[in-house]
């Protein structure tokens, strides 16, 4: 008993102290999703991978560690330095402002992506998480990308690295496609049709069982049009979630979903 008692107090502080260090990070994940064609129509275009033009289906932008409630961080001192900085309106009618950070990011700057921890994985990624930037000209690996995702999100999101990428892909895979969820609804790509951006949160809600939130951007001439799709997701990394943070998104009422 006095032996067992004495083990349970050697032990409690370990328990806690890797639950913690795990527990305060974050309240629940985006998973968030990107039209490649809403990427690359804007003024600044895009440049396909190495592996060639990904499939006209929404990519993998990151999973994303985020904070239930924005924390008020200090304007100067490290905090201040490390964190999104922020600024977000108190209240409508009025302009205080403070800085907030939203999401806890570049959480370990040492834990870098080692491509072999992922190798069982890349052809998976290729297809299904490209880069579609023009950073060196374009046309290198998608593996850069990933690289930076990881940095900045991943080493906050209390998973290794290959669980990390294999959460994402599930997740992925699980909602059967995107592109699919909206054909279904009669939202499909195209040149000159307008969308109710309502049409597009309850055809994914009713398909996957979680209302999304929605980010647009706007074209080459001003017209805005659906940019990415933020699924929420509990901190297990599996479970689909209402998304019940209001999201500014930067849409319209009706938007477009552009061919890729
Ligand atoms: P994040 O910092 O994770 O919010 O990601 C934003 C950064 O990712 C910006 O620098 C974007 O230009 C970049 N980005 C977004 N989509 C892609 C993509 N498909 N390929 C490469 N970079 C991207």
């Amino acid at each position: 008993m006095k032996l067992a008692a004495i083990a349970v107090a050697l032990l409690l502080p370990l328990v806690a102290g890797a639950t913690a260090a795990a527990d305060d990070e974050f309240d629940f994940f985006y998973f968030v999703q990107q039209w490649p064609g809403s990427f690359c129509d804007t003024d600044r275009g895009c440049c396909f991978p190495d592996t060639g033009k990904p499939a006209a289906e929404f990519g993998i932008h990151g999973l994303w560690p985020n904070y239930a409630k924005c924390r008020p961080t200090a304007d100067d001192g490290p905090e201040a330095a490390a964190s999104i900085d922020m600024v977000v309106d108190d209240d409508g009618s009025h302009h205080h402002r403070r800085r907030q950070k939203c999401w806890p990011e570049y959480c370990n700057n040492s834990n870098n992506l080692h491509p072999w921890e992922i190798k069982d994985l890349i052809k998976d990624l290729d297809a299904n998480w490209p880069t579609l930037s023009c950073k060196g000209g374009g046309g290198g690996s998608s593996m850069e990308f990933w690289a930076y995702e990881w940095k900045k999100h991943g080493t906050c999101s209390g998973l290794g690295q290959h669980d990390y990428f294999a959460a994402a892909l599930d997740l992925k895979r699980r909602d059967g496609g995107l592109a699919g969820i909206l054909a279904a609804a009669g939202i499909v790509p195209s040149e000159d049709e307008r969308y109710l951006l309502s049409g597009i949160r309850g055809a994914i809600a009713n398909a996957t069982g979680a209302i999304p939130n929605l980010e647009c951007n706007r074209d080459a001439f001003g017209e805005t049009q659906l940019y990415q799709v933020y699924q929420c997701v509990s901190r297990d990394g599996r479970t689909l979630v209402d998304c019940l943070l209001p999201m500014s998104g930067k849409c319209s009422g009706t938007v477009k979903l552009p061919p890729f």
